[in-house]
């Protein structure tokens, strides 16, 4: 799993740091992926959280 996140996209809701907080944070008012944890951890969590970002910038590939 590769996670990613569009900063064009995204507007900084939280969203997503609030469902999943070990892969999301926010860096300067904007999600991000916490370092280290562009793989998602592999939770099943991290395909929800991107498919309820009110603005589709999480990017989840294989
Ligand atoms: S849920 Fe989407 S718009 Fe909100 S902070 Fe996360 S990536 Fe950005």
């Amino acid at each position: 799993m590769k996670v990613s996140i569009d900063p064009e996209l995204c507007y900084g809701s939280g969203e997503c740091v609030y469902r999943l907080p070990s892969v999301f944070t926010v860096v300067d008012g904007f999600g991000a992926v916490v370092p280290g944890r562009e793989d998602g951890d592999d939770d099943p969590e991290v395909r929800d959280a991107a498919e309820r970002c009110p603005s589709q910038a999480i990017t989840v590939g294989e």
